[in-house]
């Protein structure tokens, strides 16, 4: 535990619980049942799920990527396929735990916290290659890597992620992160294992902070919340900025102190007209979350395009719709799309870049050739099987699926994805099917998170619990008890 982690006391723990319509036995029982596995995925009960197919058939299964999926992934089919080789192309000898970089923005864990070596999760009997795969050719079955030439597989298992695209923002740029009132909790670099968007963004809390100090209401400082338009992994987390900071200008968090939120004018924009894809979640942010905080201006369809670092002026693409003429046949207006270019200067301003699919899947055949999902992988949103390419699967945020790019939906994705490529080598039919599952624990203040869980179908609750609820107990599973269940459950296959 990070020397600055907050550790309530057990009065206090009962209170909250109990704050959350929950006696601190009910609290309790809950954790025990798997409310912090929750959080990642994980289903009830399930703490060392045995392979449910497997296979003593021979095969060389290669597997790219180190991070949540292909860590997951080499620890489940290591028990599920006993004759196979299985080899993992990954450049990163640290693992980061990256949902710990939102705890790191706002100064409960330092970045040492969410590091470990990627050597203590590679299972014995995989062959580890440090490297990184430049091309996917799998007309002729093989990848080739930057150091170690070409490599054959049988069965392969894309898990190589997301990859930023901070330059398609005019002006903006990695190294901009952490200078001139620029933060972007998500960046890190996997090769070097570094999360410096966790560290920025906690001296960038404090910067803002002080600026607010000196300031006033009537001439508030400008705060700027992003969120770009292509699909993003852990769609929460810019939301979940944006109510931690709001919540530390008002004294809560590490260090405590005099409430100046109101010094700060904070203005989150994004693409869409609400705050969450499903209504009950959304109108518990707009409706609650929003309006205590009384210092938040949402924008819709407003994304960022441009960054001028020295003025202090972003530029948003604002998307809108003006009536046109009647229409008698149907009754209705015609509505016309215009957009327009908005500046707004800011002092401060929390950057979440825009995201697409690492180059190497993206310019091969294995990405979708058209359409939305171009570049991601082609695969069966419900078997995880590549499209075209039988005997090629992938895992976590790689897959173009319709939803999902969260570490919970990678856990769920690992015994789906073992299952059936295991039925693949046997040449049997794919039974196991990926519901959509996705999690996301929003933040709304310290100490308080809305635990929202859904799947292809719509909510999908574990627990009796009003989901849309902010409750101090998935705060509390969530700071405590994930990060070690990662360490040793989820990355070790074991739930
Ligand atoms: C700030 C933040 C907060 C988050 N919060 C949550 C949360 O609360 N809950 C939750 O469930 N999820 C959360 N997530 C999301 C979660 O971390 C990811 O969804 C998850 O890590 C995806 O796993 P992955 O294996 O697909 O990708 P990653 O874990 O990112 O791993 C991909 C790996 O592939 C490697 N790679 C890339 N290209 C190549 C190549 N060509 N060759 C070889 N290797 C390659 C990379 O180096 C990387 O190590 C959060 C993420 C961030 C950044």
């Amino acid at each position: 535990m990070s020397k600055k982690e907050i550790k309530p006391s057990k009065a206090a723990f009962d209170a909250l619980y109990e704050s959350d319509g929950l006696s601190r036995r009910d609290a309790l029982k809950l954790l025990g049942i798997g409310g912090a596995a929750t959080m990642m995925g994980a289903p009830i009960g399930l703490y060392a799920e045995e392979p449910k197919a497997s296979s003593d058939k021979e095969a060389q299964i290669v597997i790219v990527g180190g991070g949540s999926g292909g860590i997951m992934a080499a620890a489940r089919l290591k028990r599920a396929a006993s004759n196979a080789k299985i080899t993992l192309i990954a450049p990163n000898e640290i693992h980061l735990y990256q949902p710990g970089q939102v705890f790191m923005a706002a100064g409960l864990l330092e970045e040492s916290d969410i590091q470990k070596p990627n050597s203590d999760f590679i299972p014995s009997g995989v062959t580890w290659i440090k490297d990184e795969v430049t091309v996917f050719d799998p007309d002729n079955n093989k990848v080739t890597t930057s150091k170690n030439g070409d490599i054959n597989y049988d069965f392969l298992v894309v898990a190589t992620g997301i990859q930023y695209d901070y330059k398609a923002i005019e002006g903006m740029s990695e190294e901009l992160v952490g200078q001139k009132g620029i933060s972007s909790v998500y960046l890190s670099n996997f090769i070097e294992g570094t999360a410096k968007g966790g560290t920025a963004t906690w001296q960038w809390f404090q910067d803002v902070r002080a600026a607010a100090q000196k300031a006033n209401p009537k001439n508030p400082i400008k705060v700027i919340f992003t969120q770009p338009d292509t699909p993003i992994k852990c769609g929460g987390a810019p939301q979940k900025i944006l109510y931690l900071n709001d919540d530390y200008l008002r004294g809560n968090g590490p260090g405590g102190g005099e409430d100046v939120h109101m010094n700060a004018k904070f203005t989150f924009c994004k693409k869409g007209k609400g705050l969450f894809s499903l209504p009950s979640y959304n109108k518990t942010l707009l409706e609650e979350v929003t309006p205590m905080y009384g210092n938040i201006d949402d924008k819709w369809d407003h994304i960022l395009r441009k960054i001028d670092p020295d003025k202090k002026i972003a530029t948003f693409e604002h998307a809108y719709e003006i009536q046109g003429v009647f229409d008698k046949d149907i009754g209705e207006y015609n509505m016309i799309q215009k957009t327009e270019m908005v500046d707004m200067p800011y002092d401060f301003i929390h950057v979440v870049p825009p995201m697409k699919p690492v180059d190497a899947v993206a310019n091969s055949l294995l990405g979708w050739q058209k359409g939305t999902a171009k570049g991601w992988l082609e695969c069966d949103q419900y078997t995880l099987q590549h499209k075209r390419y039988k005997n090629v699967f992938g895992i976590g945020d790689i897959l173009g699926i319709p939803i999902g790019k969260t570490g919970g939906s990678a856990r769920h994705h690992g015994p789906v994805l073992v299952e059936n490529l295991i039925a693949t080598m046997e040449g049997k039919a794919l039974t196991a099917k990926f519901d959509g599952y996705t999690v996301c624990p929003l933040k709304t203040q310290y100490g308080k998170i809305v635990l929202a869980e859904f799947n292809y179908d719509g909510e999908a609750p574990s627990f009796p619990l009003d989901a849309s609820r902010p409750r101090w107990i998935w705060w509390a599973f969530d700071l405590y008890m994930l990060k070690p269940m990662y360490w040793y459950l989820m990355l070790r296959g074991l739930m």
